[in-house]
């Protein structure tokens, strides 16, 4: 998600429709309706299979009456409001295989071995229309199966598989295709049978403005919405990964000196940072950093657009040290301070 080199990162290489939804936000999804009623209908399945529905041996839902009772006193509100018992639940909605492996890696890897730690993971499409290098060993036909493999084997090496994984099989390069309201009932099904504490997508600036995170985020949001208006007692808050304008800018001047191409944040499928008091979430990474770059670097067919230097582990590692969040909901004022973790405060 956060190239250190610009291809085009999240696959969509090819695509013939560059237009642009960078100025959509998130609360326009009227717009976005009218948008995809000018488009051929996709249609999307999901294909959550076994393995989706993996559970940790030992954890979770075999557990969850224990758990309960282990609840440390600070959660004890926690868990009265919410009825299964499941309290830390963190649902992570992206587009692409590699979309998860920055930004929110670091935060599942910090909360790997908490009990009470549930991690949902909802990808869009399996990636299956990316850039393949010369000489990889995969084809147009086999690089959705591929990057599915590397996206399970990513999270294997940071140590911290998701309790259930779904795979929404809308094509990769489309998703800002398919109407808007079947995308919204694909996500919001999932999520409410999962009953999430926070949900982690993307904002209407897709990182990248890449019309498949900008979509897949306003899609989720809109989930959100109405599985937090019709249930108070899950959907606690709303993330959406971002750069903090700041740093976008320090990274775009250190490639500037290094000679390397330079983002220009109006375009699509260039990296673009939000202003600085937006962020109301900052996570030192630091110490799991390791982990999020060991993750990262399974996504060996993605190599060449994910970095300059994929050898350059300590570059990689500097790179995934902090994860930042805009608060999208609840609503929050630039005087609350940031916080440091995406459950902290909860619940409220
Ligand atoms: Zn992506």
């Amino acid at each position: 998600m956060y190239s250190t080199r610009l291809v085009v990162p999240c696959t969509a290489l090819g695509r013939t429709d560059s237009r642009s939804l960078t100025e959509q936000g998130h609360t326009g999804p009227s717009r976005h309706r009218a948008d995809v009623r000018r488009s051929r209908p996709l249609s999307g399945r999901i294909t959550s299979n076994a393995a989706d529905r993996r559970t940790r041996p030992g954890s979770v839902r075999g557990r969850r009456h224990d758990r309960r009772r282990r609840i440390p006193g600070a959660l004890a509100g926690a868990r009265r409001a919410f009825d299964n018992g499941v309290v830390l639940t963190l649902a992570v909605v992206v587009a692409h295989p590699d979309d998860d492996a920055y930004g929110i890696a670091g935060t599942v890897a910090l909360h790997a071995a908490d009990e009470d730690f549930r991690f949902i993971l909802i990808h869009a499409t399996d990636g299956g229309a990316g850039d393949i290098a010369p000489g990889f060993r995969a084809t147009a036909e086999t690089l959705g199966q591929t990057r599915r493999a590397e996206d399970e084997a990513g999270w294997r090496a940071v140590g911290r598989p998701p309790d259930r994984h779904v795979w929404l099989g809308y094509p990769d390069g489309g998703v800002d295709q398919v109407p808007f309201g079947e995308l919204v009932d694909a996500v919001g099904a999932v999520l409410n049978e999962e009953q999430p504490a926070v949900v982690f997508t993307f904002g209407p600036d897709g990182i990248f403005g890449h019309p498949d995170h900008i979509a897949i985020g306003a899609a989720t949001d809109a989930a959100f919405a109405r599985a937090a208006a019709s249930d108070g007692t899950a959907f606690r808050r709303l993330l959406h990964g971002a750069i903090p304008e700041s740093v976008f800018r320090r990274w775009n001047a250190q490639r500037a000196q290094m000679g390397l191409f330079v983002f220009q944040p109006t375009e699509t499928y260039h990296m673009r940072g939000v202003p600085d008091d937006r962020i109301g979430v900052s996570v030192d990474c630091r110490r799991v950093a390791n982990r999020v770059v060991r993750g990262l670097r399974e996504h060996r067919s993605q190599h060449h657009v994910m970095s300059d230097d994929p050898d350059d582990v300590e570059r990689w590692q500097r790179v995934v040290s902090r994860e930042w969040h805009v608060i999208a909901w609840p609503p929050r004022t630039q005087a609350q301070p940031q916080l440091a973790d995406v459950f902290e405060g909860l619940p409220g």
